[in-house]
Protein backbone atom coordinates (compact mmCIF):
# COMPACT_ATOMS: atom_id res chain seq x y z
CA UNK A 1 0.00 0.00 0.00
CA UNK A 2 2.92 2.42 0.66
CA UNK A 3 4.43 2.01 -2.40
CA UNK A 4 0.88 2.82 -3.97
CA UNK A 5 0.89 5.72 -1.65
CA UNK A 6 4.61 6.77 -2.82
CA UNK A 7 3.35 6.19 -6.29
CA UNK A 8 0.57 8.52 -5.86
CA UNK A 9 2.90 11.09 -4.54
CA UNK A 10 5.27 11.28 -7.75
CA UNK A 11 2.52 10.76 -10.07
CA UNK A 12 -0.08 13.55 -8.78
CA UNK A 13 2.12 15.98 -6.93
CA UNK A 14 5.50 15.20 -8.36
CA UNK A 15 7.18 14.69 -4.87
CA UNK A 16 9.65 12.19 -4.93
CA UNK A 17 9.60 11.00 -1.13
CA UNK A 18 7.16 11.63 1.88
CA UNK A 19 8.62 13.53 4.88
CA UNK A 20 9.58 11.21 7.65
CA UNK A 21 6.27 12.32 9.64
CA UNK A 22 4.53 11.63 6.96
CA UNK A 23 4.94 8.24 5.87
CA UNK A 24 4.09 7.36 9.54
CA UNK A 25 0.51 8.87 9.26
CA UNK A 26 -0.09 7.20 5.62
CA UNK A 27 1.00 4.13 6.93
CA UNK A 28 -1.18 4.23 9.54
CA UNK A 29 -3.95 5.33 7.97
CA UNK A 30 -3.67 2.27 5.21
CA UNK A 31 -3.60 0.21 8.09
CA UNK A 32 -6.80 1.17 9.11
CA UNK A 33 -6.15 3.05 12.15
CA UNK A 34 -7.92 6.62 13.53
CA UNK A 35 -4.88 8.98 13.62
CA UNK A 36 -4.15 12.29 15.49
CA UNK A 37 -1.10 13.76 13.88
CA UNK A 38 0.43 16.80 15.34
CA UNK A 39 2.61 18.16 12.45
CA UNK A 40 4.15 22.04 12.37
CA UNK A 41 2.78 24.30 10.30
CA UNK A 42 3.66 24.04 6.94
CA UNK A 43 4.82 20.26 7.76
CA UNK A 44 2.51 18.99 5.13
CA UNK A 45 -0.73 17.84 6.41
CA UNK A 46 -2.83 17.90 3.57
CA UNK A 47 -0.99 15.50 1.75
CA UNK A 48 -1.36 12.78 5.00
CA UNK A 49 -5.01 12.88 3.75
CA UNK A 50 -5.43 13.32 0.38
CA UNK A 51 -3.07 10.54 -1.18
CA UNK A 52 -4.68 8.03 1.48
CA UNK A 53 -8.29 9.69 -0.29
CA UNK A 54 -6.80 8.62 -3.51
CA UNK A 55 -6.55 4.60 -2.46
CA UNK A 56 -9.47 4.32 -0.81
CA UNK A 57 -13.11 3.49 -1.98
CA UNK A 58 -15.71 6.29 -2.01
CA UNK A 59 -15.64 9.86 -0.81
CA UNK A 60 -13.50 11.18 1.96
CA UNK A 61 -14.93 13.53 4.50
CA UNK A 62 -13.16 16.97 4.86
CA UNK A 63 -13.91 19.04 7.94
CA UNK A 64 -12.02 22.39 8.06
CA UNK A 65 -13.47 25.58 9.69
CA UNK A 66 -11.13 27.40 7.48
CA UNK A 67 -13.74 28.80 4.39
CA UNK A 68 -10.93 30.53 2.36
CA UNK A 69 -8.43 27.72 2.92
CA UNK A 70 -11.01 25.60 1.65
CA UNK A 71 -11.42 26.85 -1.32
CA UNK A 72 -7.88 27.53 -2.27
CA UNK A 73 -7.11 23.32 -1.62
CA UNK A 74 -9.99 22.29 -3.25
CA UNK A 75 -8.83 24.56 -6.40
CA UNK A 76 -5.68 23.21 -6.31
CA UNK A 77 -6.74 19.49 -5.96
CA UNK A 78 -9.12 20.17 -9.26
CA UNK A 79 -5.94 21.44 -11.05
CA UNK A 80 -3.98 18.09 -10.11
CA UNK A 81 -7.16 16.38 -11.10
CA UNK A 82 -8.36 15.24 -7.85
CA UNK A 83 -12.25 15.56 -8.28
CA UNK A 84 -13.21 17.45 -4.95
CA UNK A 85 -15.56 20.20 -4.02
CA UNK A 86 -16.81 21.80 -0.93
CA UNK A 87 -19.82 22.92 1.18
CA UNK A 88 -19.47 26.05 2.81
CA UNK A 89 -21.34 29.60 3.57
CA UNK A 90 -19.89 30.98 0.82
CA UNK A 91 -21.99 28.87 -2.20
CA UNK A 92 -25.12 29.69 -3.11
CA UNK A 93 -28.42 27.93 -2.94
CA UNK A 94 -28.13 26.49 -6.29
CA UNK A 95 -24.68 25.73 -6.38
CA UNK A 96 -24.65 24.12 -3.06
CA UNK A 97 -27.79 21.77 -4.28
CA UNK A 98 -25.33 21.03 -7.15
CA UNK A 99 -22.52 20.09 -5.38
CA UNK A 100 -24.63 17.92 -3.13
CA UNK A 101 -25.89 16.33 -5.84
CA UNK A 102 -22.70 15.32 -7.86
CA UNK A 103 -21.89 14.27 -3.52
CA UNK A 104 -24.38 11.80 -3.33
CA UNK A 105 -23.55 10.53 -7.20
CA UNK A 106 -20.38 9.73 -5.52
CA UNK A 107 -18.08 12.38 -7.82
CA UNK A 108 -15.43 13.42 -5.80
CA UNK A 109 -12.77 11.74 -3.98
CA UNK A 110 -12.73 14.08 -1.30
CA UNK A 111 -15.68 16.94 0.07
CA UNK A 112 -14.44 19.45 2.38
CA UNK A 113 -17.28 20.42 4.79
CA UNK A 114 -17.45 23.80 6.78
CA UNK A 115 -18.65 22.30 10.75
CA UNK A 116 -21.44 24.85 10.81
CA UNK A 117 -22.59 23.03 7.95
CA UNK A 118 -22.74 20.09 9.86
CA UNK A 119 -25.85 19.37 11.27
CA UNK A 120 -27.81 16.25 12.46
CA UNK A 121 -29.24 15.76 9.45
CA UNK A 122 -26.84 16.86 7.30
CA UNK A 123 -24.63 14.19 8.15
CA UNK A 124 -26.96 11.66 8.45
CA UNK A 125 -27.85 12.04 4.66
CA UNK A 126 -24.44 12.31 3.99
CA UNK A 127 -23.48 9.24 5.29
CA UNK A 128 -26.64 7.05 3.80
CA UNK A 129 -25.61 8.22 0.33
CA UNK A 130 -21.62 8.09 0.28
CA UNK A 131 -19.71 5.47 1.46
CA UNK A 132 -17.25 7.70 3.43
CA UNK A 133 -14.17 5.41 4.53
CA UNK A 134 -12.07 8.45 6.32
CA UNK A 135 -13.28 11.71 8.18
CA UNK A 136 -10.01 14.09 8.29
CA UNK A 137 -11.25 16.75 10.85
CA UNK A 138 -8.46 19.84 10.07
CA UNK A 139 -7.90 22.10 12.84
CA UNK A 140 -8.53 18.96 15.35
CA UNK A 141 -7.23 20.87 18.53
CA UNK A 142 -10.45 22.92 18.04
CA UNK A 143 -12.66 20.09 19.69
CA UNK A 144 -11.04 20.55 22.45
CA UNK A 145 -11.27 23.21 25.85
CA UNK A 146 -7.49 23.13 25.88
CA UNK A 147 -6.92 24.02 22.66
CA UNK A 148 -6.77 27.63 22.21
CA UNK A 149 -9.53 28.10 19.79
CA UNK A 150 -12.22 25.87 21.43
CA UNK A 151 -15.92 25.24 18.33
CA UNK A 152 -18.74 24.21 19.88
CA UNK A 153 -19.78 22.70 16.70
CA UNK A 154 -16.53 20.33 16.62
CA UNK A 155 -17.84 18.60 19.56
CA UNK A 156 -20.75 17.12 18.44
CA UNK A 157 -19.19 15.20 15.79
CA UNK A 158 -18.06 12.36 17.82
CA UNK A 159 -21.30 11.62 18.49
CA UNK A 160 -22.32 11.27 14.91
CA UNK A 161 -19.50 9.06 13.82
CA UNK A 162 -20.29 7.07 16.86
CA UNK A 163 -23.53 6.49 15.93
CA UNK A 164 -22.84 5.65 11.87
CA UNK A 165 -23.73 1.75 11.03
CA UNK A 166 -19.87 1.96 9.29
CA UNK A 167 -17.70 3.79 11.23
CA UNK A 168 -15.34 5.52 9.13
CA UNK A 169 -11.72 5.97 10.23
CA UNK A 170 -11.09 9.42 11.79
CA UNK A 171 -7.95 11.12 11.20
CA UNK A 172 -7.59 14.70 13.31
CA UNK A 173 -4.83 17.15 12.27
CA UNK A 174 -3.45 19.60 14.27
CA UNK A 175 -0.32 22.22 14.26
CA UNK A 176 -0.91 22.85 18.11
CA UNK A 177 -1.55 20.34 20.92
CA UNK A 178 0.17 19.56 23.94
CA UNK A 179 -0.52 16.31 25.40
CA UNK A 180 -3.11 17.25 27.40
CA UNK A 181 -4.93 18.63 23.95
CA UNK A 182 -3.91 15.24 22.17
CA UNK A 183 -6.03 13.23 24.72
CA UNK A 184 -8.85 15.28 24.87
CA UNK A 185 -9.30 15.45 21.41
CA UNK A 186 -9.26 11.53 20.42
CA UNK A 187 -11.21 11.16 23.67
CA UNK A 188 -13.72 14.01 22.17
CA UNK A 189 -13.65 12.33 18.94
CA UNK A 190 -14.31 8.67 20.04
CA UNK A 191 -11.26 7.82 18.06
CA UNK A 192 -10.19 4.01 18.97
CA UNK A 193 -6.92 3.19 19.93
CA UNK A 194 -5.55 5.86 17.86
CA UNK A 195 -2.02 6.45 16.02
CA UNK A 196 -0.59 10.04 18.20
CA UNK A 197 1.80 10.95 16.10
CA UNK A 198 3.95 14.29 16.74
CA UNK A 199 7.03 15.37 15.34
CA UNK A 200 8.85 18.32 13.66
CA UNK A 201 9.04 20.38 16.77
CA UNK A 202 12.37 21.42 16.87
CA UNK A 203 13.54 24.07 15.75
CA UNK A 204 17.56 23.18 15.57
CA UNK A 205 18.76 26.33 14.28
CA UNK A 206 17.46 28.15 17.38
CA UNK A 207 19.29 28.21 20.47
CA UNK A 208 17.18 29.22 23.35
CA UNK A 209 17.75 30.65 26.77
CA UNK A 210 16.44 32.28 29.92
CA UNK A 211 17.88 34.75 31.88
CA UNK A 212 16.87 35.17 35.40
CA UNK A 213 17.32 38.35 37.54
CA UNK A 214 19.39 40.65 34.99
CA UNK A 215 19.35 44.43 34.84
CA UNK A 216 17.24 44.35 32.03
CA UNK A 217 18.24 47.74 30.53
CA UNK A 218 21.64 47.05 30.70
CA UNK A 219 21.51 43.90 29.41
CA UNK A 220 19.39 45.14 26.43
CA UNK A 221 21.94 47.92 25.76
CA UNK A 222 25.30 45.41 25.75
CA UNK A 223 23.28 42.78 23.66
CA UNK A 224 21.70 45.51 21.19
CA UNK A 225 25.18 46.71 21.18
CA UNK A 226 26.69 43.62 20.34
CA UNK A 227 24.43 42.85 17.39
CA UNK A 228 24.57 46.17 15.72
CA UNK A 229 23.96 44.42 12.32
CA UNK A 230 20.97 41.91 12.93
CA UNK A 231 18.04 42.37 12.94
CA UNK A 232 15.67 41.15 15.75
CA UNK A 233 12.34 41.55 17.65
CA UNK A 234 11.62 42.48 21.15
CA UNK A 235 8.54 41.05 22.89
CA UNK A 236 6.84 42.70 25.97
CA UNK A 237 3.92 42.00 28.01
CA UNK A 238 2.28 45.65 27.78
CA UNK A 239 2.19 48.27 25.58
CA UNK A 240 3.42 50.72 28.10
CA UNK A 241 6.59 48.64 28.47
CA UNK A 242 6.53 48.32 25.04
CA UNK A 243 7.03 52.28 24.23
CA UNK A 244 9.69 52.60 27.00
CA UNK A 245 11.88 50.04 25.70
CA UNK A 246 11.07 51.73 22.61
CA UNK A 247 12.36 54.90 23.82
CA UNK A 248 15.29 53.65 25.41
CA UNK A 249 16.43 52.32 22.02
CA UNK A 250 15.56 55.66 19.96
CA UNK A 251 17.22 57.70 22.66
CA UNK A 252 20.68 55.49 22.33
CA UNK A 253 19.85 55.89 18.39
CA UNK A 254 19.00 52.62 17.26
CA UNK A 255 16.72 51.94 14.43
CA UNK A 256 13.74 50.89 16.06
CA UNK A 257 9.92 51.10 15.81
CA UNK A 258 7.56 50.02 17.81
CA UNK A 259 3.52 47.88 17.39
CA UNK A 260 0.85 47.83 19.50
CA UNK A 261 -2.96 47.72 19.48
CA UNK A 262 -2.62 51.26 20.93
CA UNK A 263 -1.54 52.66 17.56
CA UNK A 264 -3.14 53.22 14.21
CA UNK A 265 -3.51 50.69 11.83
CA UNK A 266 -1.71 52.96 9.31
CA UNK A 267 1.07 53.28 12.03
CA UNK A 268 1.33 49.77 12.39
CA UNK A 269 1.47 48.97 8.34
CA UNK A 270 4.04 51.66 7.89
CA UNK A 271 6.55 50.44 10.55
CA UNK A 272 5.98 46.87 10.04
CA UNK A 273 7.07 47.42 6.10
CA UNK A 274 9.97 49.23 7.40
CA UNK A 275 10.93 46.52 9.53
CA UNK A 276 10.21 44.21 6.62
CA UNK A 277 12.96 46.17 4.00
CA UNK A 278 15.82 46.39 7.45
CA UNK A 279 15.02 50.39 7.43
CA UNK A 280 14.74 49.18 11.33
CA UNK A 281 16.44 46.72 12.83
CA UNK A 282 14.70 46.33 16.09
CA UNK A 283 11.29 45.81 16.21
CA UNK A 284 9.61 46.54 20.25
CA UNK A 285 5.78 44.82 20.04
CA UNK A 286 3.83 43.49 22.15
CA UNK A 287 2.03 39.86 20.90
CA UNK A 288 -0.33 42.00 18.26
CA UNK A 289 3.02 41.98 16.13
CA UNK A 290 2.79 38.32 14.79
CA UNK A 291 0.23 37.55 12.46
CA UNK A 292 1.42 37.52 8.91
CA UNK A 293 4.78 38.67 9.61
CA UNK A 294 7.11 36.13 7.86
CA UNK A 295 10.30 38.39 7.54
CA UNK A 296 13.19 35.35 7.14
CA UNK A 297 16.46 37.16 8.66
CA UNK A 298 15.21 37.79 12.06
CA UNK A 299 18.15 36.98 14.05
CA UNK A 300 17.13 37.12 17.70
CA UNK A 301 13.52 37.46 19.13
CA UNK A 302 13.91 39.03 23.04
CA UNK A 303 10.99 38.48 25.60
CA UNK A 304 10.91 41.15 27.84
CA UNK A 305 8.43 39.50 30.03
CA UNK A 306 7.75 35.62 29.96
CA UNK A 307 4.10 35.32 27.81
CA UNK A 308 1.27 33.34 29.53
CA UNK A 309 1.87 30.05 27.85
CA UNK A 310 4.53 27.96 25.89
CA UNK A 311 3.13 27.70 22.88
CA UNK A 312 2.88 31.72 22.92
CA UNK A 313 6.04 31.28 23.79
CA UNK A 314 7.34 29.07 21.05
CA UNK A 315 5.31 30.81 18.47
CA UNK A 316 6.39 34.39 18.85
CA UNK A 317 10.17 33.20 19.98
CA UNK A 318 9.66 30.68 17.09
CA UNK A 319 9.72 33.98 14.24
CA UNK A 320 13.33 34.05 14.75
CA UNK A 321 15.40 32.42 11.72
CA UNK A 322 12.88 31.17 9.31
CA UNK A 323 15.47 31.16 6.89
CA UNK A 324 16.96 28.49 8.71
CA UNK A 325 20.17 30.43 9.83
CA UNK A 326 21.50 30.57 13.40
CA UNK A 327 19.19 32.65 15.87
CA UNK A 328 18.37 33.35 19.14
CA UNK A 329 15.54 33.36 21.48
CA UNK A 330 16.21 35.07 24.82
CA UNK A 331 13.55 35.11 27.66
CA UNK A 332 14.04 37.46 30.19
CA UNK A 333 12.84 35.95 33.45
CA UNK A 334 11.54 38.36 36.57
CA UNK A 335 9.52 36.27 39.15
CA UNK A 336 7.24 39.46 39.73
CA UNK A 337 6.35 38.96 35.71
CA UNK A 338 4.68 35.48 36.48
CA UNK A 339 1.93 38.55 38.48
CA UNK A 340 1.21 40.41 35.60
CA UNK A 341 0.58 37.26 33.33
CA UNK A 342 -1.76 36.28 36.19
CA UNK A 343 -3.42 39.36 36.28
CA UNK A 344 -3.53 39.55 32.95
CA UNK A 345 -5.36 36.11 32.95
CA UNK A 346 -7.58 37.24 35.95
CA UNK A 347 -8.86 40.56 34.19
CA UNK A 348 -9.42 38.80 30.90
CA UNK A 349 -12.65 37.32 29.19
CA UNK A 350 -13.58 33.74 29.94
CA UNK A 351 -15.49 31.39 32.27
CA UNK A 352 -13.40 29.87 35.26
CA UNK A 353 -13.35 26.79 33.58
CA UNK A 354 -10.82 29.22 30.88
CA UNK A 355 -9.15 30.83 33.55
CA UNK A 356 -8.08 27.66 35.29
CA UNK A 357 -6.42 26.29 32.11
CA UNK A 358 -4.77 29.32 31.25
CA UNK A 359 -3.03 29.54 34.90
CA UNK A 360 -2.24 25.90 34.34
CA UNK A 361 -0.64 26.73 31.42
CA UNK A 362 1.14 29.67 33.02
CA UNK A 363 2.68 27.25 35.41
CA UNK A 364 4.29 25.44 32.33
CA UNK A 365 5.35 28.55 31.70
CA UNK A 366 6.74 29.32 34.34
CA UNK A 367 8.45 25.92 34.78
CA UNK A 368 9.93 26.37 31.52
CA UNK A 369 11.64 29.29 33.04
CA UNK A 370 13.12 27.91 36.15
CA UNK A 371 14.10 24.33 34.16
CA UNK A 372 17.65 22.63 34.09
CA UNK A 373 16.72 20.47 31.63
CA UNK A 374 17.81 21.24 28.02
CA UNK A 375 15.39 24.49 26.67
CA UNK A 376 14.29 22.69 23.08
CA UNK A 377 13.86 19.18 24.87
CA UNK A 378 11.20 20.76 27.50
CA UNK A 379 9.14 22.80 24.46
CA UNK A 380 8.91 19.76 22.54
CA UNK A 381 8.00 17.03 25.08
CA UNK A 382 5.49 19.77 26.12
CA UNK A 383 4.39 19.49 22.68
CA UNK A 384 4.47 15.62 22.98
CA UNK A 385 6.97 14.85 21.07
CA UNK A 386 9.29 12.07 23.30
CA UNK A 387 12.56 11.17 23.06
CA UNK A 388 14.53 14.14 21.35
CA UNK A 389 17.67 14.41 22.12
CA UNK A 390 19.45 17.59 24.15
CA UNK A 391 19.69 20.39 21.35
CA UNK A 392 23.27 21.02 23.05
CA UNK A 393 23.22 24.71 22.05
CA UNK A 394 20.72 26.34 24.22
CA UNK A 395 21.38 28.05 28.01
CA UNK A 396 21.04 25.12 29.72
CA UNK A 397 23.02 22.45 27.31
CA UNK A 398 25.68 25.23 27.07
CA UNK A 399 25.74 25.29 31.57
CA UNK A 400 29.01 24.63 32.87
CA UNK A 401 27.66 25.29 36.06
CA UNK A 402 28.51 22.85 38.79
CA UNK A 403 26.17 19.66 39.74
CA UNK A 404 25.30 19.61 43.07
CA UNK A 405 24.06 17.11 45.37
CA UNK A 406 20.79 18.22 46.58
CA UNK A 407 18.98 14.94 47.68
CA UNK A 408 18.27 16.00 51.26
CA UNK A 409 17.10 19.31 51.09
CA UNK A 410 14.44 17.82 48.28
CA UNK A 411 13.43 14.89 50.59
CA UNK A 412 12.85 17.34 53.12
CA UNK A 413 10.64 19.51 50.77
CA UNK A 414 8.82 16.71 49.26
CA UNK A 415 7.88 14.70 52.47
CA UNK A 416 6.36 18.07 53.55
CA UNK A 417 4.43 18.63 50.81
CA UNK A 418 3.16 15.05 51.21
CA UNK A 419 2.54 15.66 54.41
CA UNK A 420 -0.33 18.30 53.23
CA UNK A 421 -2.43 15.60 51.35
CA UNK A 422 -2.14 18.51 48.31
CA UNK A 423 -4.73 20.94 50.57
CA UNK A 424 -2.56 23.65 50.52
CA UNK A 425 -0.14 26.08 47.93
CA UNK A 426 3.49 26.59 48.16
CA UNK A 427 3.39 29.39 50.19
CA UNK A 428 1.91 27.15 53.04
CA UNK A 429 4.08 25.04 52.35
CA UNK A 430 7.21 27.29 52.49
CA UNK A 431 6.01 27.96 55.80
CA UNK A 432 5.45 24.92 57.55
CA UNK A 433 9.09 24.30 55.91
CA UNK A 434 10.60 27.63 57.71
CA UNK A 435 8.81 26.55 60.89
CA UNK A 436 6.77 30.07 60.76
CA UNK A 437 4.09 31.25 63.81
CA UNK A 438 1.25 32.34 60.68
CA UNK A 439 -2.05 32.52 62.04
CA UNK A 440 -3.81 29.94 59.52
CA UNK A 441 -0.93 27.77 59.22
CA UNK A 442 -1.86 26.86 63.38
CA UNK A 443 -5.07 27.07 62.95
CA UNK A 444 -5.41 24.23 60.59
CA UNK A 445 -2.36 22.95 62.85
CA UNK A 446 0.32 22.07 60.37
CA UNK A 447 2.99 22.99 63.17
CA UNK A 448 2.04 19.65 64.25
CA UNK A 449 3.86 17.86 60.83
CA UNK A 450 6.94 16.46 61.62
CA UNK A 451 8.62 18.84 59.15
CA UNK A 452 7.64 21.87 60.88
CA UNK A 453 10.38 23.76 60.59
CA UNK A 454 12.83 21.82 58.71
CA UNK A 455 14.35 24.21 56.59
CA UNK A 456 14.05 26.63 59.24
CA UNK A 457 17.82 27.99 58.58
CA UNK A 458 16.87 28.94 55.06
CA UNK A 459 14.96 32.19 54.25
CA UNK A 460 11.04 31.89 53.10
CA UNK A 461 11.66 33.37 49.58
CA UNK A 462 14.55 30.51 48.86
CA UNK A 463 12.39 27.77 50.32
CA UNK A 464 9.37 29.07 48.08
CA UNK A 465 11.73 29.17 45.13
CA UNK A 466 12.77 25.67 46.25
CA UNK A 467 9.80 24.36 45.91
CA UNK A 468 8.92 26.29 42.60
CA UNK A 469 12.44 24.46 41.19
CA UNK A 470 10.50 20.71 42.42
CA UNK A 471 8.05 21.66 40.50
CA UNK A 472 10.40 22.95 37.56
CA UNK A 473 11.66 19.76 37.79
CA UNK A 474 8.44 17.54 37.70
CA UNK A 475 8.97 16.53 41.72
CA UNK A 476 5.80 18.71 42.43
CA UNK A 477 2.40 19.42 40.78
CA UNK A 478 0.65 22.51 41.17
CA UNK A 479 -3.20 22.25 40.32
CA UNK A 480 -5.60 23.78 37.94
CA UNK A 481 -7.85 26.89 39.50
CA UNK A 482 -6.87 30.04 41.02
CA UNK A 483 -5.37 29.00 44.54
CA UNK A 484 -3.45 26.33 43.05
CA UNK A 485 -2.41 23.83 45.29
CA UNK A 486 1.00 21.50 45.32
CA UNK A 487 1.22 17.90 45.73
CA UNK A 488 3.48 15.17 44.76
CA UNK A 489 3.97 13.42 41.98
CA UNK A 490 5.03 9.87 40.84
CA UNK A 491 8.53 11.33 39.96
CA UNK A 492 8.95 12.68 44.10
CA UNK A 493 8.72 8.61 45.57
CA UNK A 494 11.89 7.33 43.77
CA UNK A 495 13.85 10.48 45.65
CA UNK A 496 11.90 10.15 49.23
CA UNK A 497 12.56 6.50 49.34
CA UNK A 498 15.99 7.18 48.77
CA UNK A 499 16.64 5.38 45.29
CA UNK A 500 17.32 8.39 43.35
CA UNK A 501 19.18 11.75 43.66
CA UNK A 502 18.40 15.14 42.68
CA UNK A 503 20.69 17.24 41.67
CA UNK A 504 20.76 20.94 40.64
CA UNK A 505 23.05 23.43 38.82
CA UNK A 506 25.09 25.80 41.13
CA UNK A 507 24.24 29.20 39.73
CA UNK A 508 25.23 32.79 40.80
CA UNK A 509 21.94 32.89 41.12
CA UNK A 510 20.88 30.59 43.37
CA UNK A 511 22.91 30.07 46.46
CA UNK A 512 23.98 26.98 48.11
CA UNK A 513 22.72 26.21 51.30
CA UNK A 514 24.41 23.75 53.79
CA UNK A 515 21.67 21.59 55.16
CA UNK A 516 22.32 20.98 58.45
CA UNK A 517 26.15 19.16 58.92
CA UNK A 518 25.47 16.04 57.93
P1 LIG B 1 0.32 22.28 6.47
O1 LIG B 1 -1.12 22.06 6.09
O2 LIG B 1 0.84 21.23 7.39
O3 LIG B 1 0.65 23.66 6.95
P2 LIG B 1 0.75 21.78 3.69
O4 LIG B 1 0.03 20.50 3.61
O5 LIG B 1 0.10 22.99 3.13
O6 LIG B 1 1.18 22.07 5.18
O7 LIG B 1 2.19 21.59 3.04
C1 LIG B 1 3.18 22.57 3.14
C2 LIG B 1 3.99 22.58 1.87
O8 LIG B 1 4.84 21.46 1.81
C3 LIG B 1 3.16 22.58 0.62
O9 LIG B 1 3.72 23.47 -0.30
C4 LIG B 1 3.25 21.15 0.14
O10 LIG B 1 3.04 21.05 -1.24
C5 LIG B 1 4.68 20.80 0.54
N1 LIG B 1 4.87 19.36 0.72
C6 LIG B 1 4.06 18.53 1.41
N2 LIG B 1 4.53 17.27 1.39
C7 LIG B 1 5.68 17.28 0.67
C8 LIG B 1 6.66 16.28 0.30
N3 LIG B 1 6.54 15.00 0.68
N4 LIG B 1 7.70 16.67 -0.42
C9 LIG B 1 7.85 17.95 -0.77
N5 LIG B 1 6.97 18.94 -0.46
C10 LIG B 1 5.91 18.63 0.25
ZN1 LIG C 1 19.48 22.25 24.95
Amino acid sequence: MLEQARAELKRVYGYDSFRPGQEAIIQGILEGRDTLAILPTGGGKSVCYQIPSLLLNGTTLVVSPLISLMKDQVDALNRLGIPAAFLNSSLGAVEYREVLRSAFRGDYKLLYVAPERLDAPMFSSLSEQMEIPMIAIDEAHCVSQWGHDFRPSYRQLAGWIGQLANRPLVAGFTATATDEVARDVSAMLGMHDPNIFVSGFARPNLSLSVISGADKKKFLQKFITEREEQSGIIYTATRKEAESVHDQLVRKGIAAGKYHGGLSDEERATTQERFRFDELRVMVATNAFGMGIDKPNVRYVLHWQMPGDVESYYQEAGRAGRDGEESECILLFEPQDVQVQRFLIEQGVGDTERKSIQLSKLNTMMNYSRTHRCLQQFIVDYFGEKNVEPCGKCGNCLDKSELVDRTSEAQKALSCVGRMRGRFGVTMAAKVLKGSRDKRLLEFRLDELTTYGLLSSWPEKEITDWLYWLVAEGYLRMSDGQYPTVSLTTNALPVLEGKETVMQRLRTTVKRRDSGQG
